[in-house]
């Protein structure tokens, strides 16, 4: 089993907006399993980086979508050859915002076009490779848990955003239930993973990081200044509940 980062993910916010980078990742193993797809906004690099890793999206068996929050699902299109994962609830309540809105029965009809499965906690894509239940951001979230030679490694997608989620217990943003959201946490510290990959950040330990990203932002070059960009400077806010 080979697991790769294909898009990094990111936190990003800014005065005019979320930047929405989910991370990408592919778990390499009986079957090719990508992660989360990301949206139009990294479809290029989505496609680029999968190139630079010699695979086409055709080769892809299952892609698995922790949820269906807009940053995480809308290239699923590229995918036609895929079976696509994703939670009984989710494919249910979910939604492209995090709230209702007008927009997701229309991908919901989209994605019944195609070779769409619902899962439960515990459901496997491969021997090695299985389902868990972590509801709470959203209705039907789901992670992964990939065992390699008695390693365990989890990818999270929102259950555990940044290592900042984990570490209080919470993710930054509970849209289903932050009861919930807070037990998916916890349930995922108690499989004791060597290694989180999540859905927002460099993959990390109980220690902390074991990678850095670097993203650069590019809003103007050459000699315009009218934007100013700000590293460093905005302070975390408090979770956001929706639907307490
Ligand atoms: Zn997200």
């Amino acid at each position: 089993m080979k697991i790769s980062r294909i898009l990094k993910g990111a936190g990003i916010r800014s005065s005019y907006g979320t930047m929405g980078a989910a991370g990408v990742v592919l778990v390499d193993d009986t079957k090719k399993i990508l992660v989360d797809v990301g949206h139009f906004g990294n479809r290029d690099a989505l496609l680029r980086e999968m190139g630079k890793s010699q695979i086409s999206p055709d080769q892809i068996d299952v892609v698995v979508l922790t949820h269906i929050n807009w940053d995480h699902c809308l290239n699923v299109d590229l995918f036609q050859n895929a079976q696509i994962i994703l939670g009984e609830n989710e494919l249910d309540r979910g939604t492209l915002s995090g709230i209702p809105d007008g927009l997701s029965p229309a991908f919901k009809e989209y994605l019944s076009t195609l070779k769409v499965k619902t899962v439960k906690d515990g459901y496997s894509i491969t021997p090695n490779v299985s389902v868990i239940d972590t509801p709470g951001h959203t209705p039907g979230h789901i992670a992964l848990s990939a065992v390699n030679n008695g390693f365990l490694t989890i990818l999270t997608g929102d259950a555990v955003p940044n290592l900042r989620a984990y570490r209080r217990g919470v993710p930054d943003l509970a849209f289903h239930s932050e009861a919930l959201a807070r037990q998916s946490v916890s349930k995922i510290k108690g499989m004791k993973p060597g290694m989180i990959i999540p859905g927002h950040d460099a993959p990390f330990t109980d220690d902390g990081y074991t990678e850095i990203d670097n993203v650069d932002i590019i809003l103007r070059e050459e000699q315009e200044v009218n934007t100013v960009i700000s590293v460093g400077k905005v302070t975390s806010d408090r979770p956001v509940v929706f639907h307490a």
